[in-house]
């Protein structure tokens, strides 16, 4: 069993490294041997770990994504992918009320992709 879980681990985390950030039901798509009950639970686990981060993008599903580096999100409207980004928060103080500030590494961008504009 525990050999098992190790397995899982390491087909999870190579597609997350491939992908960046996948939802349960692209995981299960990219590994059709795992069933989907099992990918779910492992990402449950692995968020609570602090393996995984999960991330909102907006859409019905949540995306996964390794938790090592913090960084901000695009999102395409359209193919819904989802983007790395690096949001230079200096630049978007002067748009927020005084005393307010921004958590980096948490926040979505919305737009259209370079692919379906
Ligand atoms: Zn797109
Ligand atoms: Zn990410």
């Amino acid at each position: 069993m525990k050999r098992r879980k190790t397995l899982y681990k390491k087909l999870i985390m190579r597609e997350l490294k491939t992908h960046h950030s996948l939802s349960a039901k692209e995981l299960s798509s990219l590994l059709p041997k795992l069933d989907f009950s099992t990918i779910y639970r492992n990402l449950k686990r692995f968020v609570e770990d602090g393996i995984l981060r999960a991330v909102n993008t907006g859409s019905e599903s949540v995306s996964y994504e390794i938790a090592e580096t913090k960084h901000d999100h695009f999102v395409c409207g359209s193919c819904e992918r989802v983007k790395e980004i690096k949001i230079e928060a200096s630049y978007l103080q002067k748009y927020l009320p005084r005393g307010y500030s921004i958590n980096l590494g948490q926040n979505i961008i919305k737009g259209t992709c370079n692919k379906c504009s």
